[in-house]
């Protein structure tokens, strides 16, 4: 992409209604703008980064085994009547008429629906094990939006759902569903430590929260400083092992981590005092198993191996996708702007030319733009008439991890200026040797 043709609405001034830096950096780096209260829209550079986010989370949901398909956001009351949570759900359930006076409602999950199309078409045990996901826009009224897209009330989520037929293979998909969601943080250049948790209006006997430290952070959490050491790497996994998935669950929760909904202080106290932490944390996902709480309600059965009709065990798992970038951006700035880990950035790597216009300038920021693009990779060239200092605050602020300098002195040398966004050193090399070293780096993140 040319900057001079892109869109991209930077804000020089520091936005007023913006209580933390994560909110203030996305509207200086023109990624949303506020439509309403709590509801955004994605202007291209944070369209893209919420497209990254996404693919990474369909890549790991289908390399766990999990289905993915498309539900509507507005769905008929009746079905939610059915589970009896309608009524429940309260006030942050948007409700709508049709014009033939029908209820209907903007889906704040989608536990009634799944469990609908299930019950439509499977019947028996041999068509188990069943994960279908999506990622849809979901509408909560949250009664205080804020903080950006952490807390909006049009949010895009991925929602999953497992259907199975015993408690054992409901409680195998939820193990299953926390080694994904560890590869995918992880992926995204993120520590997310799943924290029990409480189960809210979804209901269920077991559930963990994934938690993204944070000062900002809504939630207040206990944990032992031995699980912020737990990292999962690349390390393959069976998905299909009961062991395996058991044994990463067992793990990464086996130490004290825990919200302040089930935090409990005579436990916590008994980890020796240099261990025992008290932070805050952004929700960033949750993982559920609730057993047969809606498959009874919906009539969601199957035939079991001796012909008996039995209620599937269910579970579902959710991950926050556009509150990922406000989580990611809290964990990965500076008082210049974002720093986006090479997983989820917009751009591969930016090139800035420091004097448009000179013959030999622009044509090795031509050249360099053409073997990056030839190599796979999306660079973003400041081909604008600018200032030199301009375009450095622009490339800073937007965060790309990766920077080619280009000017007519450095090239009389035969060499452009490669700069890490995270460290801010910089290196003078070959045009050549500094895309192929941005080509190595990205080689490591698919
Ligand atoms: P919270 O406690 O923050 O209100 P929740 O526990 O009600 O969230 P879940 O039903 O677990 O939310 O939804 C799955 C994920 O969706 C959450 O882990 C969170 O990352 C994200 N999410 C929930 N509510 C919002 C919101 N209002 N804005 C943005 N993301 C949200
Ligand atoms: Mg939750």
């Amino acid at each position: 992409m040319r900057l001079s043709r892109y869109f991209l609405p930077v804000l020089k001034e520091t936005p007023a209604e913006a209580q933390i830096v994560s909110h203030r950096l996305m509207l200086r780096a023109g990624m949303i703008k506020q439509a309403s209260a709590g509801i955004y829209s994605w202007l291209p550079l944070g369209f893209r980064v919420l497209e990254r986010i996404q693919q990474i989370v369909h890549e790991e949901q289908e390399r766990a085994g999990h289905i993915p398909l498309l539900m509507p956001t507005l769905q008929s009351a009746d079905l939610w009547r059915e589970s009896g949570r309608y009524d429940a759900y309260g006030e942050e359930m948007l409700r709508i008429k049709d014009r033939g006076g029908r209820d209907l409602l903007f889906s704040p999950t989608a536990e009634e629906l799944i469990t609908d199309i299930f019950r439509s078409y499977v019947k028996s045990y041999k068509d188990l094990p069943l994960t279908l996901y999506q990622i849809q826009w979901k509408f909560r009224d949250e009664i205080r939006p804020r903080f950006g897209v952490m807390r909006g009330r049009e949010f895009l989520m991925k929602d999953g759902y497992n259907f199975d037929l015993t408690k054992e293979a409901a409680l195998h998909a939820y193990n299953r569903h926390l080694v994904s969601y560890l590869r995918t943080y992880e992926r995204m250049g993120l520590k997310a430590i799943p924290m029990r948790a409480d189960s809210g209006p979804i209901g269920g006997e077991d559930t963990h929260e994934f938690l993204v430290l944070a000062e900002t952070g809504e939630s207040e959490v206990f944990y032992d400083s031995e699980v912020t050491d737990l990292t999962f790497g690349d390390r393959a996994i069976n998905y299909d092992s009961v062991e395996e998935c058991a044994g990463v669950l067992e793990e990464f929760t086996s130490r004290y981590a825990r919200t302040d909904e089930t935090h409990d202080e005579a436990v916590f106290s008994q980890i020796p005092e240099e261990r025992r932490r008290v932070a805050r944390g952004i929700e960033v996902g949750q993982i559920f198993y609730f057993g047969t709480k809606y498959s009874e309600p919906l009539g969601a059965t199957v035939q079991d191996g001796d012909g008996n009709k039995v209620p599937v065990h269910m579970g579902s798992h959710g991950i926050g996708v556009s509150r990922l970038l406000g989580a990611l951006i809290e964990a990965n700035h500076d008082d210049k702007g974002i720093i986006w880990p090479e997983g989820v950035t917009p751009f591969h790597c930016g090139i800035v030319n420091l004097k448009q216009g000179d013959a030999a300038a622009d044509a090795a920021c031509e050249n360099l733009y053409d073997q990056l693009k030839t190599a796979g990779l999306e660079p973003l060239y400041d081909d604008r008439d600018e200032r030199a200092g301009a375009k450095f605050a622009t490339m800073d602020l937007i965060g790309l991890p990766w920077r080619i300098t280009v000017g007519p002195r450095g090239l009389k040398n035969g060499v452009v200026e490669l700069t890490s966004r995270r460290t801010g050193e910089s290196v003078e090399l070959a045009p050549e040797a500094a895309v192929h070293q941005v080509v190595e780096i990205y080689r490591k993140h698919p």
